[in-house]
């Protein structure tokens, strides 16, 4: 299987999981953080809400 049927862990480019042709982002994901098992010894995924837009007071 082709390197490009995976995806790839965001930190360090290793491939995770089976993606045949990109099928995740075909999907209902928004959006998506992955970690190989090596990032994850080290890392965290942290999940947050976005800052919230700037309003005018008058
Ligand atoms: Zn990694």
């Amino acid at each position: 299987m082709a390197l490009s049927d995976y995806y790839l862990c965001d930190l360090c480019g290793c491939k995770t999981f089976y993606d045949p042709e990109g099928a995740y982002e075909e999907s209902f994901v928004g959006d998506m953080v992955v970690l190989c098992v090596d990032c994850a010894k080290t890392h965290e995924i942290k999940i947050e809400p976005k800052p919230t837009e700037v309003r005018n007071e008058d």
